[in-house]
């Protein structure tokens, strides 16, 4: 018997391992086997087995790891489409598809031994920095430390003059299953036998639980285990072990408190659409339209219920951590609570192994998560949930590069379930799809109850000048609002998106700009630290008190960040009660549903934020939402730039008047003739549609065409420029070949937007074609055998980001 394994490696090659007698049993696709690799032994993923091999030099694996397989084939067929389509190897994919802390591997460790007098100087270095540490080291952190590529060859001739010893050590998983006590009893007591009070009461709490309890359960019982143990001496009982699974805890109730509700003729009718796709057992796609507040997660609500009662399961999907919670609250008021799975990178490792083994065993029904929940291994998948489908946080860029919205719908594809989009503003490639493809369109066009929509007010900043020329962060306009809606008690969110890095320090006398040294991007004043940081690596200083070109004193900022922005705010209005959020404010666990749950409580008046306060929080007593600047996405160097603008001004605007009173919306611009700020105004999603699809398609942006961009990063400057230029002119020449000829065109290379992020040098090239199998085999056969020394090759399909 053998077994197909995949390793985490970056290589598109998988295994094969021969299984010894004493395994065939345990052995299973899906479960994790430690495998020999090489001089060490590696966790890998069996893929397959089969009973016979051509080859004849296979290796048997040493052990299997885990009892119950971590994923179905079903799911196995979609996470190699995925690892296919977004180039990513497959051990590669699976190690960042399943939980992650719980696997083994093996180190090679060196042991110094001895000395000698006649030794290389590399073989001295390797003795030496062995004899700092008596207990060895591992072979990766020598060579690290050394910095030579393999020492292994060096250090096996020392290990033959018995000058060291080689060893292998196991690494342990960092996660491991919880077990837990359960005690049970063992029939009624004989009369002979005597019993302590404390004794008697141990056998009644059991019994009252119907004679089997968690130990941790008996909560009456000071320190149970003597007594139980005593009990299990006398035969009255039996303590055994139990594998339970963690759970994130569940939060409290966030913003108002759900109520079950009737839905109205629109939302009948879309649910009644959605149903029609569970209930078909074919893959049936709708995009449900419907401004904030329309009831949207209401009708989810009723589909997922429906789901269930027909035996099926469903995953729900929200863009961020932040969103969890709230959802959490609301669904546990409609489900029962233990049928419900979360995942998403905000919780730990355990949690998440636990989580997961949950979901495959069937025991959760809904997944609720982030991004990486389309890989969760529901079996019996009949419904996917996208809400705000059109969030770029649904794409990954990291690791390995996807798009979580787009995989919901090949995965509900694959297994013929129902997947709904569902968005306030669809993108533009959804909504195409419902004009062009199969997508069923489905809106909310009322807010329920007919709330009004909020009044949008579009500030022109060219006209708020202070007397030096400057443009002030905060328009009359603005501060009379939050005058107001200070006075009438309600509440404010502001909102700055300080993403742009539009906040930099310079020297009032010479424009000095003080910029990251790794990155090229200017650096952003954090007042509390007195420090200057950089958003897109670690790099941080203290602010200096004199500029360092010209000695000048006259240290000035631009622009402003939200740290600003609420001092400013509190310095006008002293009564008020600020608070900011962003990604300083909420890094600790839990900070998130603090800040919101202060906001549902009424404790803040103004809430000061960046995107993060832009999405999906229901707060009736918001009526203000003011933009500070919508000129940082407009002018973002990236094709979706409109789209983006009008997709977070509707959502912001939304934020505004969910309650009774009607909400009002002020816009700050430089381009108050932009379409897409006047079709905000006008909440106008078709009008904007329209203007936008029309520039696409003069132009041959998706989703008139496919993408895929590639990115050549190093450290040496000139040493990717140009290995940059011959990949591009690799790539140029394959394009112009007979088998891609007019079929795509290559753009680049160019240098990134971000030039230099983490101290590597960024240059891009783009490929764009109409069919994404042409594209595909372009960028493999470029990438495959291009050999640019010092530089990596990232591979990004159907891009978002351009940066
Ligand atoms: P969305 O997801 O579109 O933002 P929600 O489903 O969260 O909208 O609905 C907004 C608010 O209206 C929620 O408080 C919800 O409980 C309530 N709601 C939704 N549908 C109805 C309905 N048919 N009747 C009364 N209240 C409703
Ligand atoms: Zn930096």
């Amino acid at each position: 018997m053998f077994v197909e394994v995949a390793v985490n490696i970056p290589s598109n090659r998988t295994f094969t391992y021969a299984v010894p007698a004493e395994s065939r049993g345990d052995v299973a696709v899906g479960k994790r086997v430690l495998v020999p690799f090489g001089k060490r032994s590696l966790t890998g993923y069996v893929i397959g087995i089969r009973r016979s091999t051509d080859r004849t030099d296979t290796r048997d694996i040493v052990r299997v790891l885990d009892r119950e397989p971590l994923f179905h084939d079903e799911d196995l067929r979609f996470y190699r489409w995925a690892a296919e389509y977004y180039f990513t190897p497959l051990g590669r994919a699976l190690g960042e598809i399943l939980p992650g802390g719980i696997d083994i591997e093996s180190l090679l460790w060196a042991v110094k031994l001895g000395d000698a007098d006649d030794l290389t100087a590399l073989q001295q270095d390797i003795l030496e920095s062995l004899g700092r540490r008596p207990s060895g080291m591992p072979l990766r952190t020598l060579e690290k430390e050394l910095g030579k590529k393999t020492l292994l060859a060096e250090l096996r001739k020392l290990e033959k003059r018995g000058l060291i010893c080689l060893e292998e050590r196991m690494r342990k998983p960092v996660v491991k299953g919880k077990r837990e006590k359960i005690v049970t009893l063992l029939g009624p007591p004989a009369d002979s036998i005597k019993l302590t009070d404390r004794q008697g009461l141990v056998i009644t709490a059991v019994r009252a639980r119907g004679g089997e309890a968690r130990v941790a359960d008996l909560a009456e019982i000071a320190d149970p285990l003597p007594v139980l143990k005593a009990l299990g001496k006398k035969g009255l009982v039996r303590l055994s072990e139990a594998e339970t699974l963690r759970a994130p805890g569940t939060p409290g109730t966030i913003g108002r408190a759900d109520i079950l509700v009737r839905l109205n003729p629109e939302q009948e009718i879309a649910l009644g659409r959605i149903l029609k796709g569970i209930s078909s057992g074919v893959f049936s796609p709708c995009l449900l339209h419907g401004v904030t507040g329309s009831g949207k997660t209401e009708v989810y609500i009723h589909a997922i219920t429906e789901t269930l009662r027909q035996g099926g399961r469903a995953i729900y999907l929200v863009p961020e951590i932040a969103l969890t919670p709230q959802l959490i609250s609301r669904l546990a008021n409609r489900f029962p609570p233990e049928e419900i799975a979360v995942l998403h990178s905000g919780i730990g490792p355990a949690v998440r192994y636990d989580q997961w083994r949950k979901i495959k065993r069937g025991e959760a029904k809904i997944v609720v998560g982030a991004r990486s929940a389309v890989f969760a291994p529901v079996d019996n998948l009949r419904l996917i949930i996208i809400d705000e489908e059109h969030d770029s946080s649904y794409k990954q860029d990291e690791r390995m590069p996807y798009n979580a919205r787009d995989l919901a719908v090949v995965r509900a594809k694959q297994q013929g379930a129902a997947v709904v989009l569902g968005s306030a503003t669809p993108g533009l490639q959804s909504f195409y799809n419902t004009r062009e493809k199969e997508f069923v369109y489905l809106a909310l066009t009322k807010r329920v109850e007919e709330r009004e929509f909020p009044r949008v007010e579009i500030v022109d900043m060219k006209n708020e000048r202070d007397p030096d020329g400057r443009i002030r962060p905060l328009s009359r306009l603005l501060v009379e609002q939050i005058g107001r809606t200070l006075e009438a008690k309600k509440q404010s969110l502001l909102f700055l998106n300080r993403r742009g890095f539009n906040t930099y320090h310079y020297c009032g006398d010479c424009t000095h700009v003080f910029r990251c040294l790794n990155c090229a991007v200017s650096l952003t004043h954090h007042l509390s630290e007195g420090a200057l940081r950089c958003h897109y690596c670690d790099f941080s200083i203290k602010a200096p008190p004199l500029c360092p070109e010209c000695g000048g004193s006259r240290i000035l900022s631009y622009g402003l960040g939200t740290e600003k922005l609420a001092s400013e705010i509190g310095s006008l209005y002293p009564q008020a009660r600020i608070t900011r959020m962003d990604s300083d404010t909420t890094s600790a666990r839990g900070s998130h549903e603090r800040i919101l749950r202060a906001l549902g409580q009424g404790e803040i008046d103004i809430l000061v934020g960046t995107q993060m306060i832009t999405k999906g929080h229901d707060f009736p007593n918001v009526t203000l939402v003011g933009v500070i600047s919508a000129d940082t996405t407009l002018n973002m160097p990236d094709f979706r730039a409109a789209e983006r603008t009008f997709q977070l001004l509707t959502q912001v605007s939304g934020r505004s008047g969910r309650g009774e009173t009607p909400g009002t919306v002020v816009i700050q611009t430089l381009n108050p003739g932009h379409y897409a700020i006047q079709r905000t105004r006008e909440h106008d999603f078709a009008g904007f549609y329209d203007d936008e699809i029309a520039l696409r398609k003069d132009l041959g942006y998706p989703p008139f065409s496919r993408m895929i961009s590639l990115l050549v990063s190093g450290t040496g400057k000139e040493q990717v420029e140009k290995g940059a230029a011959r990949f591009g002119q690799r790539a140029g020449r394959i394009a112009a070949g007979a088998d891609f000829k007019g079929r795509l065109t290559v753009i680049g290379p160019i240098e990134a937007p971000l030039a230099r992020v983490r101290g590597r040098y960024r240059w891009q090239l783009l490929v764009r074609g109409k069919q994404v199998r042409a594209l595909h085999a372009f960028v493999r056969q470029v990438v495959e055998g291009a050999d640019i020394p010092g530089c990596e090759i990232r591979v990004d399909v159907d891009p978002v980001n351009f940066m």
